[in-house]
């Protein structure tokens, strides 16, 4: 797959992400399958009927308790629909509140389900490591363990809609405006940053 439909999925992902009511983490996936179709999508959160309340959502444990990650949720999706996720794409992106992009590579437990529904590609943005302390760990082991089952795991460079992105200069209209484009969404941090 090309960067250009790499970054169309992940732009999906990132929108997906952007439904997340998870004020640290917010996580979206899109399932690729045969033709460039779209299977499904999901973004973390507690299941369907489950109330989003800040008591909940603001305590790590009660949270990692209820929440499905969004892997699962569109692998669970294609699941409730009846369509086959065998030999799919699983492109992942991930932000929080202030919008800045993470990256987001599958945690540990989302990649080895991921497996076992047949999904034979992984892909995301280049992580932004300061951001990601608590899935570190979970994400070099996925990494890890998709390359061991003879899986494909890419990292693919972030490429906007809107300018040529360059992580140091941004574009032409960055430039000439302090850095502040009035013409794409991007600011001087484009590689990490929409707004
Ligand atoms: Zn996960």
């Amino acid at each position: 797959m090309s960067d250009r439909w790499d970054n169309f999925y992940l732009r999906m992902a990132l929108e997906s992400a952007r439904m997340s009511k998870d004020p640290s983490t917010k996580v979206g996936c899109v399932l690729v399958g045969k033709n460039r179709s779209i299977i499904a999508t999901g973004f973390n959160g507690f299941p369907a009927g489950v109330a989003d309340t800040a008591d909940r959502l603001h305590d790590r444990d009660k949270k990692l308790e209820l929440v499905v990650h969004a892997e699962m949720n569109a692998v669970l999706m294609a699941a409730r629909l009846g369509i086959a996720t065998d030999g799919a794409t699983c492109y992942v992106a991930a932000t929080d509140d202030s919008q800045e992009i993470w990256g987001g590579p599958p945690c540990l437990r989302c990649a080895v389900e991921c497996m076992q529904a047949g999904i034979r590609e992984y892909v995301s943005w280049p992580t932004k490591p300061s951001l990601l302390t608590n899935w570190a760990d979970s994400i070099a082991k996925a990494k890890a363990v998709i390359e061991e089952a003879g899986l494909v795991y890419r990292t693919v460079p972030f490429v906007s809609n809107w300018c040529t992105p360059d992580a140091e200069l941004g574009c032409a209209a960055h430039q000439r405006n302090n850095n502040r484009c009035r013409t794409c969404p991007l600011d001087k941090n484009m590689m990490y940053r929409t707004r």
